[in-house]
């Protein structure tokens, strides 16, 4: 059975109750995290998941609220599995690759920690007294820059592939649908209101679309052409007939008592699906959400 946990579900402003974008699916024995925001890996952490079982990572686009976390993941992931596990397999824009290479190789930002931590005596037995065997390899994220209508393919899933309006030229950002033998869940990615991905969502058991914003509260087209508010991501859902919609990258302002209220009760106006306000740490019924009165 597919399940999805919501790791994080904020913006770039800093909140200790929500982290930057990021979102947990395990499934028929394998963990995929899309995206990695600021605060992921430690959600990860409360969430109870073992790093090292990390075995996809999805990047929808290289704003660091959504990607901010990859170098910590990759580091404590390759540390922490002491060379007995294989190397993450990572998907994303391009510039994705330039992005890995420029953290991790020898001349990278954290080229030096890698030379230490490969080479120094005293890491040499921290690695050995956790089971590793030398000589100590470096990690080598597996990198896979995809985008509008790719598709990946495993025995166990498939992930196709959109891209969606937000800050291009300067970032491409896409969006993912998930397909597993039991659910499909449509990541939206950070994006303004398109067909694209109202496309790819169509009939999914669940849409995380980005709720940025109040519509009407926020007219000026430098914001409403790059990011949605509540209804557009609303339409979206409505316009894609998909079951479940979860509000994610959202902003303190939304949760404001009675805003919060108003919100769901706008989206409900417009989307007769079910609805779920995105928190950190919540776990997403990919199914119907049971109604059965408190007992
Ligand atoms: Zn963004």
């Amino acid at each position: 059975m597919t399940r999805l946990q919501l790791l994080c579900t904020g913006t770039p402003a800093p909140l200790a109750h929500r982290g930057g974008s990021s979102y947990l699916v395990q499934t028929e024995g394998e963990t995929l995290v899309f995206d990695c925001g600021p605060g992921s890996v430690r959600r990860m952490l409360e969430a109870g998941l073992a790093l090292p079982a990390i075995d996809h990572l999805f990047l929808t686009h290289l704003h660091y609220d959504h990607c901010v976390d990859y170098a910590y993941l990759v580091l404590t992931r390759w540390d922490q599995g002491v060379g007995q596990i294989p190397e993450l397999q990572v998907y994303g824009p391009a510039p994705t690759a330039h992005m890995s290479h420029q953290l991790f190789a020898a001349n990278g930002a954290f080229g030096p920690d890698l030379a230490a931590r490969t080479l120094h005596p005293g890491s040499h037995f921290v690695y050995e007294t956790r089971g590793g065997a030398m000589p100590r390899k470096r990690p080598d994220p597996q990198i896979r820059e995809v985008e509008h209508g790719n598709r990946i393919e495993t025995s166990g899933w498939q992930v196709d592939v959109a891209e969606v309006v937000h800050v291009q030229p300067q970032l491409t950002c896409l969006a993912y649908r998930l397909t597993t033998p039991d659910s499909t869940i449509a990541f939206g990615g950070d994006t303004a209101p398109v067909d694209r991905l109202t496309e790819l969502a169509k009939g999914a058991d669940v849409l995380l679309h980005m709720c940025h914003f109040i519509n009407g509260a926020v007219t000026d087209e430098r914001l409403t052409h790059c990011c949605s508010g509540h209804l557009d991501a609303a339409a979206t859902a409505r316009d894609a007939g998909v079951k479940t919609l979860v509000l994610v990258h959202l902003t303190e302002q939304l949760e404001t008592p009675g805003v919060r209220e108003r919100v769901l009760h706008e989206v409900g106006e417009v989307f007769d699906g079910q609805v779920i306000f995105g928190e950190d740490l919540l776990e997403v019924p990919t199914g119907t959400i049971n109604m059965e009165p408190v007992r």
